[in-house]
């Protein structure tokens, strides 16, 4: 399929050599005219994917009620700052502020604090948003924020981060690039860049020709930005995302296109570009900068422990049996391990002591 981007792309490749996929993916979600994230409206049924928050507004709902706790155990800050990265469609911040209106004194010290590079998401959020009783305010980075107290939220963020992929072969680990063909076809190629073998995880020896592993470099220094944050001002961060608990080799590029997997390389600019988490890497970033990181929690584990069955209950209560039904397919596509339970994980950090419930190791 040919497309402005891939053009563009094409002519980048002749004149200088093949890209990394993190340049490519840069290219691909934030060209300011045909980037993906940049020009589109991708998340939710009419999109290309579907979200968490977009499946069941009891998502934002469990975060709000999870926020209330975490503001008690952090001593109740005030201000305290509520940073959400990537909201997406402003959904589970709708959800988030529902909830969280069951504690006043919580509702009136937070300021709302959105974190958006996109300009068409962010028209998105402010229509989503446009009836909510708090003033929110949109910045573009991290650094934008205020310093004061801050509770970072992040769902589906970190995967939309570009990454990089290193493949091993004649027993060398090279960056994998992606090049163009004599019929000007995008193909993965291997670059002349190497790794220093001591960041790769343990047993690379071992690994065969054509393995892969990824690492993120960008999605670690945001990472360690907010990490940063929450160590200098206090607070506590919350990521959920697809991943793995350790570092390890395989390769997790992903394109989908109204909700079905194509090749990455297939229609840039016009499918959403991922890679699972690695959140060894994601937690170590942390601890570099002083926080303190939980245990790994998976998303059905947390959202069980914080009472999700309970609300949905609550929630079809004397509704019709089509709702309820609806519901608790919800529920039940948020929490099995099957769908989104398990490889969904939950990584939250603080720089206090003590327990943030369900989060207590
Ligand atoms: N959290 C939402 C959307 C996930 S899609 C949900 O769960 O539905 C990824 C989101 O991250 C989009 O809003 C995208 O515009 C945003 N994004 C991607 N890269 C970003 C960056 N570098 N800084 C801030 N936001 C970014």
């Amino acid at each position: 399929m040919s497309n402005f981007l891939q053009q563009q792309i094409l002519r980048m490749i002749a004149a200088t050599g093949p890209l990394s996929i993190a340049e490519y993916m840069h290219l691909c979600h934030s060209h300011r005219d045909h980037g993906y994230y940049a020009a589109g409206n991708p998340v939710g049924a009419g999109g290309d994917f579907i979200t968490a928050p977009e499946i069941s507004q009891m998502f934002g709902e469990m975060i709000g009620v999870w926020a209330i706790g975490v503001w008690h155990q952090l001593g109740k800050p005030d201000p305290f700052q509520i940073a959400e990265l990537g909201p997406g469609r402003g959904t589970l911040m709708k959800d988030f502020i529902r909830a969280a209106k069951a504690d006043k004194g919580f509702l009136s010290v937070i300021n709302v604090k959105l974190v958006e590079t996109s300009p068409s998401l962010k028209t998105e959020q402010i229509k989503t948003l446009k009836d909510t009783p708090l003033n929110i305010e949109w910045v573009q980075t991290v650094e934008e924020l205020e310093s004061v107290p801050t509770l970072f939220i992040g769902n589906e963020f970190l995967d939309a981060i570009a990454f990089r992929q290193f493949v091993k072969t004649g027993g060398r680990w090279r960056e994998l690039c992606i090049g163009s063909d004599e019929n000007n076809e995008l193909l993965f190629t291997p670059g002349t860049t190497g790794i220093d073998e001591s960041l790769l995880p343990e047993g690379h020896e071992k690994e065969p020709e054509g393995a892969i592993y990824e690492t993120a470099p960008a999605r670690e220094a945001i990472t360690s930005a907010i990490a940063n944050h929450v160590a200098s001002h206090s607070g506590a961060a919350l990521f959920i995302d697809y991943g793995h608990e350790t570092s390890g080799f395989g390769d997790t590029f992903q394109a989908v296109q109204s909700h079905k997997p194509i090749s990455p390389l297939a229609d840039p600019g016009n499918c959403d570009l991922t890679s699972h988490v690695d959140f060894e890497a994601i937690g170590n970033a942390a601890k570099a900068e002083g926080v303190r990181v939980f245990e790994l929690k998976t998303q059905g584990e947390f959202l069980l422990e914080l009472g999700v069955a309970e609300r949905a209950g609550e929630l079809g209560q004397g509704k019709p049996l089509d709702v309820q039904t609806q519901i608790r397919a919800d529920v039940e596509r948020l929490v099995l391990p099957d769908q989104m339970g398990e490889l969904f994980k939950v990584l939250c950090m603080t720089n206090r002591a003590g327990d943030l419930p369900p989060f207590g190791k």
